[in-house]
């Protein structure tokens, strides 16, 4: 390809191809969840068209964006099984610019039944492509294994951003979730890295906190990003409101943070601005 040729095939990625983003970690409790509801929100704020996937069969980021059991009855395991147009299946949130597909009630199963499928590991990527062609970026929540769910986010994806819980045992099956990265880069994805690492739940007074972002830090240089999440309660109450910080509480410590982690992800990741007005100015 000459030059010239390659600048055509990069604005015309940067156009089309939406960034996918696996939120990973097989320890629960660590963020996950938390991190792609309000990266979500912050993205969308910008005015990226953002499309968030509940790949967690507990629904929790479903439930966290107030998508109620009613609306859950078409979602992500129909998403896999292709049985539904995508358009049925991505329903509009609260929010401006941020849509999902949620975590149907069948997805419980889908670990199992995926074994019997063709094309298994591909089964999200294949959806991406038939539905996720209008949006900036693609957020994936999953759930907290290695199992075919996550293994199916993770082929789909161009990055894995690992949410770290600043807790004792925080690095533990750190490694083993690296060493899962570099296995599907080389058998199915030759895309993926990890994009970044984010202290979670992040607590100033509290020695520990520093010690476990010092360590990883120490082990994974530059992968962790700048910006670090507080512990905050208010993250959680938005949470039980079915909403992200950024709407229930913009002034929270919880909600800024996380907009700063929007536009690092947007710089490390090199995401193009969007041409539309942002949602909120
Ligand atoms: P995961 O998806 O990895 O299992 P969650 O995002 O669900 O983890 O977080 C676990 C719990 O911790 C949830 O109840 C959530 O509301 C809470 N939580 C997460 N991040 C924060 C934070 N920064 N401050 C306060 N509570 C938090
Ligand atoms: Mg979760």
């Amino acid at each position: 390809m000459s030059d010239t040729q390659k600048n055509v095939q990069r604005v015309h990625d940067a156009v089309r191809a939406p960034r996918i983003l696996a939120l990973a970690n097989q320890k629960g409790g660590v963020g996950k969840t938390t991190t792609a509801i309000n990266l979500a929100a912050g993205l969308a704020e910008q005015g990226f068209s953002v499309l968030l996937i509940d790949i967690d069969p507990q629904g929790n980021a479903s439930t966290g964006l107030g998508v109620g059991y009613d609306a859950r009855r078409l979602g992500t395991y129909a998403l896999l099984m292709d049985e539904t147009p995508p358009d049925d299946l991505i329903q509009a949130t609260e929010i401006p610019n941020l849509s999902i597909v949620a975590a149907d009630t069948e997805l419980a199963g889908a670990e199992l039944e995926l074994v019997m499928q063709d094309r298994r590991e591909f089964r999200l990527r294949d959806a991406i492509a038939r539905a996720g062609q209008g949006f900036d970026v693609i957020l994936i929540d999953c759930p907290p294994s290695l199992g075919l769910l996550t293994l199916n986010a993770l082929v789909a994806a161009d990055g894995v951003i690992v949410p770290l819980q600043c807790e004792f045992f925080a690095l533990e099956g750190i490694s083993q979730l690296v060493r899962t990265v570099d296995r599907i880069r080389r058998a199915f994805n030759s895309d993926l890295h990890v994009a970044g690492i984010v202290l979670t739940m992040y607590d100033r007074r509290n020695n520990l906190s520093e010690l476990v972002a010092a360590d990883a830090r120490g082990f994974f240089g530059d992968q962790v990003m700048d910006t670090l999440i507080p512990r905050n309660i208010r993250i959680s109450e938005a949470q039980s409101h079915g909403r992200p910080a950024m709407t229930y509480d913009p002034k929270s410590s919880g909600a800024m943070a996380y907009l700063a982690m929007a536009n690092e992800v947007v710089a490390r990741m090199g995401i193009s601005k969007p041409k539309r007005k942002a949602a909120r100015a």
